[in-house]
C-alpha cells in the first residue's frame, strides 16, 4: 500500500529542512526526502554566513541556542571600501534594536546535520535519506505519487497531497515537471576558498567582506582562531595551480587590503573550494501547482552570501501561505500558492537583479568609488547599507536614502 502523506518535499538541504520543520508545526504530515546517504552529509560548496533576515524564521524553529552551542559565530560585516570602512555600530537593526540581530557564521558541517537531527526527532516527519526521487506524477485528484529509488536500485512509490521542490539548482523536480529557467544572468567572477588556523578573529568577531575594484576577500571568523578565507576574482584572472600555489595567491589578494588580521601564520585546514562559473539562475516559485524553494527557485551569486536565509524565508513564506488550506481546505490550494508567489515577488526579486548586476565586473572605478564615498562620510547610510546587505531592508529603502542625503550633501555643498 502506497503511504499518502499531507506534504512531500524532495531535498533536505536548508530550505527543505526548514519547511519541513515548519510544516510539522502546523501539524501537517510532512515527508522529506533526499539522496543524501546519511545524516552527517553536508554541503561542502558553500562559505555559510547567514544573513541576518534569517534570524526570525530561526527563531521560529527555536534553533538559535543550538547553533550557537555548535560553535555558530553572532557576527556583522563590515566592509573595506576604497573611501574606507563601513563599520557602524551595533546590531544589523535600523531601529530599535536589542543588540541580537545579528548574522551567523555556522559552517555547513554543523549546520546540515543539526538540521536533518532535528527533522529526524520533530513530531509528524518523516525522514527518507538515500532515496532519489523520480518521476513525480500528478493524479487525477491532484495529488501527487513519486517514485523513491534507494541505492541498490530497489524502488517504491509513495503519495503526498501537496508537493515541493526544494532540490537545488539543479532541480531536478523542475525538469521533469518543465519549470524552466526564468533567468539566468552572467557572474563575471570565479571563487575560490578554504579554512585556515591561526587567523585571530577580527575586532567583534565582525566578518570582513574587502571590496577591491575587482577582486573581492572575505575574512569570516570561525572561532578558536579558524577562519574562512575567500576570494572572488574576474574570470579571466581566475586562480590556477597547485594547491600551494593557489593558498598562496588565495592570502596575497587579502595582502592587498590594509587594517587586516595577520595571515603570515595562516594554515590551511581543509582542501580548497570553488567554481568558475557560476551564473544567477531563476524559475518560477509555483508551477502547475508544484512549489518550489530555496536554490530550485533561485540561486544567486554566492559573492552576496544570501543563498541560506533566502531558503528559509521562502520555506517560511511557503508555510505560511500554503500551511493552513492543505490538510482542510485543499480546493483552495491555488488561491493559497498565488499568496507564496505574492509573497516571494514582494521580496525576492528586487534584491535578485541587485545582486546580478553586482556579478558584472565594474569597468571605470569612478562610480563606485563616488558611491562609497557618499556611504562611508554618514553613519546612516552606513547602517542602511549594512542592512541592506543582511537583507533587512529592500534596495528601494537604500536608494531612497542614498539619493536624499546626496542631495543634502550637494545642497550644503553650493
Ligand atoms: C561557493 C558558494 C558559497 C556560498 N556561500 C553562501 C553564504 O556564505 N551564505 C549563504 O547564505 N549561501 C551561500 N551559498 C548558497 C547556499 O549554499 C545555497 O543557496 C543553499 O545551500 C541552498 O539550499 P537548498 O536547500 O535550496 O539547496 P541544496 O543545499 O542544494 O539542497 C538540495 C537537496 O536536494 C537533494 N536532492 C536533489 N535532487 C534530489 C532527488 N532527485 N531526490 C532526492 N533528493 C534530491 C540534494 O541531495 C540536496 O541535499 C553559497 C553557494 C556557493 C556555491
Amino acid at each position: 500500500m502506497r503511504r499518502t502523506y499531507d506534504v512531500v518535499i524532495v531535498g533536505a538541504g536548508v530550505a527543505g529542512a526548514t519547511a519541513g520543520l515548519l510544516f510539522a508545526q502546523r501539524g501537517l504530515s510532512t515527508l522529506v526526502v533526499d539522496k543524501k546517504q546519511n545524516g552527517s552529509h553536508h554541503k561542502a560548496l558553500c562559505t555559510h554566513f547567514v544573513q541576518p533576515a534569517a534570524r526570525p524564521v530561526l527563531r521560529k524553529l527555536a534553533i538559535e541556542r543550538d547553533i550557537e552551542r555548535a560553535g555558530g559565530v553572532p557576527t556583522k560585516a563590515a566592509f573595506w571600501t576604497s573611501s574606507g570602512w563601513i563599520w557602524p555600530d551595533g546590531d544589523y537593526a535600523i531601529a530599535g534594536s536589542d543588540g541580537s540581530l545579528l548574522a551567523y557564521n555556522i559552517e555547513r558541517r554543523i549546520l546540515d546535520p543539526l538540521l536533518t537531527r532535528r527533522l529526524e526527532r520533530a513530531a509528524g516527519v518523516t525522514v527518507e535519506l538515500a532515496q532519489t526521487v523520480r518521476s513525480p506524477n500528478r493524479l487525477q485528484d491532484g495529488s501527487w505519487m513519486l517514485v523513491l529509488e534507494n541505492a541498490t536500485g530497489g524502488i517504491r512509490e509513495i503519495g503526498g497531497r501537496f508537493l515541493v521542490a526544494a532540490d537545488g539548482r539543479t532541480s531536478p523536480v523542475a525538469a521533469a515537471l518543465g519549470n524552466e529557467l526564468i533567468m539566468k544572468k552572467e557572474n563575471q567572477r570565479t571563487c575560490l576558498f578554504g579554512y585556515f588556523e591561526n587567523v585571530k578573529a577580527p575586532v567583534e568577531n565582525r566578518s570582513l567582506f574587502l571590496l577591491g575594484a575587482q577582486e573581492m576577500a572575505f575574512l569570516y571568523p570561525l572561532g578558536r582562531d579558524r577562519a574562512l578565507l575567500a576570494a572572488y576574482v574576474p574570470k579571466t584572472s581566475r586562480i590556477v595551480g597547485d594547491e600551494e600555489s593557489k593558498t598562496n595567491a588565495l592570502k596575497s589578494i587579502f595582502a592587498q587590503f590594509p587594517d587586516l588580521p595577520d595571515l603570515s601564520s595562516a594554515r590551511l585546514a581543509s582542501r580548497l573550494y570553488g567554481y568558475s562559473d557560476y551564473p544567477n539562475l531563476a524559475r518560477k516559485p509555483v508551477h502547475n501547482g508544484v512549489a518550489y524553494i530555496g536554490d530550485a527557485a533561485l540561486s544567486l551569486d554566492p559573492m552576496s552570501g544570501v543563498g541560506c536565509a533566502f531558503a528559509m524565508l521562502m520555506a517560511d513564506m511557503l508555510v505560511e501561505s500554503v500551511a493552513p488550506t492543505i490538510a482542510t481546505q485543499p480546493d483552495r490550494l491555488d488561491a493559497a500558492l498565488l499568496e507564496y508567489v505574492a509573497r516571494f515577488n514582494k521580496f525576492f526579486p528586487a534584491h535578485a537583479s541587485g545582486i546580478a548586476a553586482d556579478s558584472i565586473i565594474v569597468k571605470s572605478a569612478a562610480t563606485t568609488d563616488s558611491v562609497y564615498r557618499r556611504i562611508t562620510r554618514n553613519t546612516y547610510l552606513q547602517r542602511l547599507f549594512i542592512a541592506l546587505t543582511g537583507r533587512i531592508i529592500q534596495p528601494e529603502e537604500f536608494q531612497k536614502a542614498y539619493l536624499s542625503i546626496g542631495l543634502a550633501q550637494n545642497r550644503r555643498s553650493a
